[in-house]
């Protein structure tokens, strides 16, 4: 059916469930979705394997115990702990306990993983995984080489094809629609291939559009990570979760930003200053260059600060493989030694790789409780749910990261949730039920804005907007922050806002316009370094990746909280805080309480 309104004509659709995103958790939801014999559509921007989850390396962690003995209680309790506290103790559980399936239901689907002599998955040392509750590094992360997002990616989508899912490859969504009484009952699209628009209604919508990496100017991300879905979120009057948590890799390559996978430290491999000192030994006298993300890009930031950083500029840090041997090399890590080569010059095997802390992952997100359920805290009841939306993968907040996230547990967090999603939705939808009615309002919220920036003939173009926005990020929203840096960031954000009323779109066709997609993207963008720079000000404590200056310790007391950010449409940014959940799923498992963080 179309219906023509007054500019646009829009082809409708309807589903039981409609995915937004195909990277990982939006491919594990959309599998188990079919699979549960429910309508499924799956849209996404770009082709289903392209999405950012293809580049992930090192590894999913999960307790198998293949090398030496593991528990899931022992990852349980170094997410709790490498989370600073801040992550919600029943997510936490569910993620770790549910982790061992997830990953041998992965091995059935066909996931090429190394292997050991004994045809087991092989798996490898990542940071902040230690065995019998912090004693010493345990080898937990599942690894296909350092190709392990790209081996995921590729089979999920190979069994989706299988499930004759149905995929609308380069829709753009542009908004969410939501229904009079703040349900959600589906999407707009833009299909870029044709110029046409869509509207998509089903019982339940759900999130999987990745992180927001590119609201800085160097990160490991790649170009589509714009944060989409969480600007959707922002303009349906919805919250933003803990945004002011942003992770640093310590092993971003000095220049391009690409990353050299934690893997590479897992496998033996060490960070060294302009004196050749192994200084991590200093920061970290046990797990070494092995601790948490944080942890080690604090002290890399330090040592290159306090003048011992290496290369002219003495301002980056050399990561060191060369001793592992290049037979070794080739075999774990053969896609480090092909990035090494073509983004610094330099043989892994012979000489060092010059790295920097690069932005990397988005801690926060759209809240959501461990059924991928996205929440609409109030007063009353803190953990009230949307009915009809869910969030899953780096989109989302569930909370499991908290205030830094653990190698590993990011492919980790998009299998188990993506599943979690499919078995809620699977248990809780009626197939075939007829379509929610969509307010007349709602359309015409997204065509405004779709047609607005279609139309926007200011003096300042997408480009320079999006670099204003990455470089203040980059700048004040940094590895260390201030009361002055993050006050002066929060400026130059509002400023980025009141510019957008200037901005200028050379192009207003409607077919393959990548100038106003970059225009969709950038207000994403800037919804999502509101929500972090405004969040990151109020919080007066040092927690996880938020490291304050002026405020050196952390504060349970007055913050062991999770911040929520509330845009209105004039941009304004209200925040309210919602409880950590202090309780765990299973009688006979301790909550963890909060203790010194040492590595
Ligand atoms: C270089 C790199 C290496 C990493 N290595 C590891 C690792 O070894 N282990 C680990 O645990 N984690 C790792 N991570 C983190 C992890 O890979 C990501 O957090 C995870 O893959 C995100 O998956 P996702 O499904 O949430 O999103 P993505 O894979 O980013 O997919 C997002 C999807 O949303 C779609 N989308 C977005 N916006 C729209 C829109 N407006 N309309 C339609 N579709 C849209 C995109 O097309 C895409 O399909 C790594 C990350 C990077 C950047």
């Amino acid at each position: 059916m179309s219906i023509r309104t007054p500019a646009y004509e829009i082809t409708d659709h309807n589903h039981d469930v409609l995915i937004i995103g195909a990277g990982g958790a939006g491919l594990r939801a959309t599998l188990g979705m079919s699979d549960g014999g429910l309508h499924t559509a799956c849209l996404t921007k770009v082709f289903p394997t392209r999405s950012h989850t293809v580049a992930a390396q090192g590894g999913v962690g999960a307790s198998l115990g293949n090398m030496a003995e593991d528990s899931w209680r022992w990852h349980m309790y170094d997410t709790v702990k490498g989370a600073d506290w801040l992550g919600d103790q029943d997510a936490i559980e569910y993620m770790c306990r549910e982790a061992v399936p997830a990953v041998h239901e992965l091995e059935h689907f066909g996931v090429p993983f190394s292997r050991t002599e004994d045809g087991k998955i092989y798996q490898r040392p990542f940071g902040g995984h230690m065995r019998n509750f912090g004693e010493a590094p345990v080898q937990r992360a599942c690894a296909a080489a350092d190709r392990t997002g790209h081996a995921i990616l590729h089979t999920l989508y190979q069994q989706c094809i299988k499930r004759n899912a149905e995929f609308f490859v380069e829709f753009v969504v542009i908004d969410l629609v939501m229904d009079n009484e703040g349900g959600c009952c589906g999407a707009i699209a833009w299909n870029l291939d044709d110029g046409t628009l869509h509207r998509f209604s089903a019982q339940t919508t759900v999130l999987a559009t990745g992180g927001y990496g590119r609201a800085y100017f160097s990160c490991t991300s790649a170009h589509t990570c714009t944060g989409d879905g969480n600007g959707m979120v922002a303009r349906a009057g919805l919250a933003l979760q803990d945004h002011e948590f942003v992770q640093f890799h310590p092993t971003g390559m000095y220049g391009s930003g690409c990353l050299i996978t934690e893997g590479a430290r897992g496998e033996g491999g060490y960070l060294s200053n302009s004196a050749g000192e192994r200084f991590m030994e200093r920061y970290a006298p046990t797990a070494k260059d092995l601790a948490s993300r944080d942890v080690v890009s604090r002290a890399m930031t330090i040592e290159i600060r306090e003048g011992r950083g290496v290369g002219d500029g003495e301002d980056h840090i050399f990561l060191h493989m060369e001793h592992l041997g290049e037979d070794m090399l080739l075999e774990r890590l053969p896609g480090i030694m092909e990035s090494a080569k073509i983004f610094s010059g330099v043989d892994a095997s012979r000489e060092p790789i010059p790295v920097l802390p690069t932005v990397h992952y988005n801690m926060g997100g759209i809240p959501t409780n461990y059924h991928g359920e996205v929440l609409r805290p109030c007063e009353d009841d803190p953990d009230a749910v949307v009915p009809g939306l869910m969030a899953i993968g780096e989109c989302a907040c569930a909370s499991v990261h908290g205030a830094n996230r653990l190698g590993t547990n990011s492919l980790l967090d998009i299998i188990v949730f993506g599943r979690a999603a499919a078995i809620k939705a699977c248990a809780t939808i009626k197939p075939k039920t007829r379509p929610k009615p969509i307010p007349v309002s709602e359309t015409e919220r997204s065509l405004d804005r779709l047609d607005r920036l279609r139309h926007a003939n200011g003096s300042i173009k997408t480009s320079e907007i999006r670099s204003n926005l990455q470089r203040a990020m980059q700048r004040d929203a940094a590895v260390f922050r201030t009361l002055e840096s993050l006050e002066e960031g929060c400026d130059k954000v509002d400023e980025i806002v009141s510019s957008m009323s200037q901005i200028n779109v050379a192009d207003n066709s409607m077919i393959w316009n990548s100038d106003l997609v970059e225009a969709l993207e950038l207000e994403n963008l800037i919804a999502c370094s509101q929500a972090t720079i405004h969040s990151a000000v109020a919080r007066e404590e040092s927690r996880g990746a938020h490291a304050r200056e002026d405020f050196l310790d952390r504060d349970d007391e007055k913050w062991m909280k999770h911040s929520l950010a509330w845009i209105d449409e004039n941009g304004e940014v209200t925040l309210t805080y919602r409880p950590v959940h202090t309780w765990t799923l299973s009688d006979d498992v301790d909550y963890i309480e909060p203790a010194v963080r040492v590595y």
